[in-house]
């Protein structure tokens, strides 16, 4: 099962930018605006100073005046739009993206998230999403704004004094010197950054998810000591780059006042010489603030691409993953009643691991039967019933749902067909109707109560304050393990299915509640074909038909008596489980 990356670009992203065009051009023809405005500041004032005040020439002062509230309020109103236009853009850029990456996640099948971290999608979903938003924002702003603002300062720096041209010169090579090394320095670790950032999420999960293990354990300061680690590389890469940041801004100011000085005190000897007007000089100081700033800005976004490209790439690879599992292209449909069960030949192997998990598994089960599945741990069971809807695709042979291998029907119709339960029982937060009806969303209040009281889960549901109301906790953590396992298995039930598969679901349960779910089910699912996964004989040993997993490989199959007499692991199985109810 090989997960198919292909290299998307960084380039790739902007198809994200597509529906906000409308909103970049009005962005971009602010920004001009804007810069236009901004540029004429200096030379106005240049001759509010040369022709106004020094020369006295009437109603210069109140006539510049007025160009230069003008075009500032002009700049303003300008910047305003540009700031409400790029954020529009970026924060729907990042819905959108969000979205895809959500909808792509969705479609991964198990192997896919075996080989990409719950971690780190949450992270590329989360933390390089918002990342990205901020560059989009910051790039829209600058990545025009800077050069014009930049090369037009320039021109009109040398268009004012030609020969102080040098003190600009001096100023860029020193503003490059801080950038080189800042590039030198800080680029590898931004890189780290993000790396580390999944690496707290990971163990921030892992111990909240298996905080009661930690307690019980008493793992409290090694999760800690593990979590301090982490946190404190992750605070010491952020705090090195802050500090890098912080410095670049006293060192910029200097380079900035050091030129001031330079173009006073240069330009004051023109003055002198009657070569400069003082207006002209002070046009000169504030265009060549402009040229460091702009040219400070276009050498951030340089320095921005690469930390955008990392964000980028792992936004990117998720995207890219072709999910190994899909419909096929010309989908057969199923019978009204398709409960049969095949598997011919049936071998699997998971993405690297070094033996089948499955080898060459042949069985078949009708509508109306029960079969069950039972095997020491890590005999492969769940990796059997996983094939069926498809939740990984068996490496050799074929998995066949009412006739049709199961590679030919599609998705949504195969797994209709199906009523899965997982030993680990996932509840949403909602109403416990809410999560029985997850099974069936048109399932009506009798419905859900049938499908309870199948599974056995009445008499606990009844007794809670709320009843089908009452609410469930993220997770299902306000209810003990086998409340839990019921619930999902009436969701099971609510959908009517063909086919049941129960996956260990019934381990947490006591043993008289086990059986008599037991004989509720066999009542209820008199037409549809039914598959018990699990490792307790109590469990399956009424089943129409056991079979016997053993390290992948059908080991016996056949009813409890037969498999007594003819299957020695079966015999084993059913000892030692006898030995360790009569001890207890
Ligand atoms: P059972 O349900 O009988 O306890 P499983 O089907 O869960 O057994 O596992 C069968 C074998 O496959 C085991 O050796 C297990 O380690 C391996 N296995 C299970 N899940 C994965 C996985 N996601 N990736 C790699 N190996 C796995």
């Amino acid at each position: 099962m090989l997960i198919a990356y292909r290299s998307v670009p960084m380039v790739r992203l902007f198809r994200f930018l597509k529906p906000y065009l409308g909103y970049v051009s009005i962005t971009v023809a602010l920004l001009l605006i804007q810069a236009v405005s901004e540029l004429s500041l200096p030379s106005i004032m240049a001759d509010i100073v040369d022709r106004g005040v020094r020369g006295g020439v009437d109603g210069v002062i109140f006539l510049s005046g007025a160009k230069m509230a003008a075009m500032t309020v002009i700049g303003v109103i300008a910047s305003v739009g540009v700031g409400f236009a790029a954020s529009r853009t970026s924060a729907g850029f990042t819905r959108d993206l969000r979205q895809s990456l959500f909808e792509r996640v969705q479609s991964f099948s198990l192997a896919e998230f075996d080989s990409l971290s719950t971690a780190s999608l949450l992270t590329r979903t989360t933390n390089d999403v918002t990342h990205l938003q901020h560059i989009v924002s910051m790039f829209l702003r600058m990545l025009l704004f800077a050069p014009v603002m930049g090369f037009g300062s320039l021109v009109m720096a040398i268009r004012t004094s030609y020969s102080m041209s040098w003190i600009l010169a001096l100023a860029v090579f020193l503003v490059s010197l801080m950038v080189v090394v800042m590039v030198v320095v800080a680029m590898p670790r931004f890189k780290l950054i993000q790396g580390l950032v999944d690496r707290l999420n990971l163990i921030g999960r892992e111990h909240l998810d298996g905080i009661m293990v930690i307690r019980a354990y008493g793992a409290e300061s090694f999760e800690m000591n593990r979590f301090d680690e982490a946190n404190s590389e992750l605070t010491a890469v952020n705090l090195f780059v802050n500090r890098m940041m912080s410095a670049l801004h006293p060192s910029l100011t200097l380079v900035m006042n050091g030129c001031s000085l330079l173009i006073v005190w240069i330009g004051s000897k023109h003055v002198a010489a009657s070569s400069l007007e003082v207006g002209q000089m002070m046009a000169y100081l504030q265009y060549a603030m402009h040229v460091i700033m702009s040219f400070l800005m276009i050498s951030m976004m340089f320095i921005m691409i690469p930390r955008a490209a990392v964000s980028a790439k792992r936004i990117s690879e998720v995207l890219a993953v072709d999910p190994s599992i899909t419909d096929p292209e010309k989908p057969e449909a199923l019978e009204a009643s398709a409960g049969s069960v095949e598997f011919r030949g049936v071998s699997f192997k998971y993405e690297g691991a070094e033996d089948d998990a499955l080898c060459d598994v042949s069985f078949s089960m009708s509508p109306g039967e029960t079969v069950a599945l039972v095997g020491p741990t890590g005999a492969g069971k769940s990796t059997l019933a996983n094939l069926i809807p498809r939740f990984y695709d068996a490496s050799g042979g074929s998995v066949l749902v009412g006739g049709k291998d199961v590679r030919a029907l599609s998705l949504a119709e195969l797994r209709s067909r199906i009523g899965f339960c997982h030993q680990k029982a996932a509840l949403f937060s909602g109403s416990i109707a809410d999560n029985i009806r997850y099974g069936n969303q048109n399932a009506d209040e009798a419905g859900i109560e049938a499908a309870a009281s199948t599974a056995q889960a009445l008499d606990f549901i009844s007794e809670l304050e709320g009843g089908f109301e009452s609410r469930v906790a993220e997770g299902g953590s306000n209810l003990s393990g086998g409340q839990r396992q019921r619930i999902a298995i009436a969701r099971a039930l609510a959908r009517n299915p063909d086919l049941y598969v129960f996956d260990d679901s019934f381990s947490a349960l006591d043993g008289r509640t086990d059986a008599r779910l037991r004989a509720a089910l066999k009542k209820r699912t008199k037409s549809a074909s039914v598959l018990v996964v699990s490792q307790k004989i109590e469990t399956v040993k009424h089943a129409d038909r056991i079979i016997v997993l053993d390290d992948g490989r059908i080991a016996g199959s056949g009813t409890h008596e037969e498999l007594l007499l003819l299957c020695p692991l079966y015999k084993q199985l059913a000892e030692s489980q006898n030995a360790a109810e009569v001890r207890s």
